[in-house]
């Protein structure tokens, strides 16, 4: 069987599960996975190190310049590269999700990103997953799917992640109060990037006219796994048409 070059979009916004589906989808076909939000969060992480305010736009196309972001894919997820140093670990604080959402709402970070996006994706065979792969990055995309669910339910999914103060504490009080204000945080953080991601000016968080889109507020992981693969497996039954992306 010939390989083509075939990309994949998912998009959505905060919490709905995009980077879970993302790296199963691509496991599952042999596809590279890259994690765009990885890349704005790596510049953040430099932002915020070199004192570059992140509301500064020419401060922060001045940085751009001296900056190299790279994607490794691996088994267990994307690594990221900032100026050569790991920083896969160092990307995910609520400092740098905060500092990320507010680089990327400037339009001469997004088209130096989008750059190194497309040049990842070329002739690859890629799931890409951000907020504006398949509006921007690639709206050639063979298929793009919009991955949503309910505030509520994204903002129970993120706190889900996090580790649960009353267990840890027992089921104390204090710990229960501790959780619910954790909740109550988590809620507020993702409505703040949301309410940004889909007000920007320069290519707001939207669904692609084409894309595929999936609430997935009453869906199970496998239930959103099996509705894509589904169409990814169609997909590349079809006759190869044009290469160009
Ligand atoms: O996806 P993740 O939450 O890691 O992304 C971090 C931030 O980067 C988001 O809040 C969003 O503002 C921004 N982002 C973006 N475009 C992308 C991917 C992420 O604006 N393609």
């Amino acid at each position: 069987m010939t390989r083509r070059a075939c990309i994949i979009a998912i998009d959505g916004p905060a919490g709905a599960g995009k980077s879970t589906v993302a790296k199963h989808i691509a496991a599952h076909f042999g596809f590279l996975n890259l994690e765009t939000g990885a890349m704005y969060r790596a510049f953040a992480l430099k932002a915020l190190e070199t004192g570059v305010d992140v509301d500064d736009a020419a401060a922060l196309q001045r940085l751009a310049v001296e900056t190299a972001i790279k994607l490794e894919p691996a088994e267990a997820g994307n690594r990221v590269l900032l100026d050569g140093v790991d920083v896969t670990g160092r990307i995910r604080t609520a400092e740098v999700t905060q500092a990320a959402s507010r680089v990327s709402v400037h339009p001469a970070v997004r088209a130096w990103m989008v750059s190194l996006q497309r040049a990842m994706g070329k002739n690859a065979r890629v799931v890409m997953e951000g907020r504006d792969i398949g509006t921007v990055v690639f709206p050639h995309a063979d298929l793009k799917f919009f991955l949503d669910a309910s505030p509520e339910a994204r903002s129970q999914r993120r706190y889900e992640q996090t580790e649960p103060v009353a267990e840890r504490d027992g089921a104390r009080a204090e710990g229960r109060a501790r959780d619910a204000a954790k909740a109550a945080r988590i809620a507020k953080e993702l409505r703040e990037r949301d309410e940004r991601d889909r007000n920007r000016a320069e290519s707001p968080l939207r669904a692609a006219e084409d894309a595929i889109v999936i609430d997935s507020t009453n869906m199970t992981l496998n239930e959103v796994l099996k509705f894509i693969e589904d169409q990814v497996e169609e997909h590349l039954r079809l006759p190869v048409v044009s290469e160009e992306l």
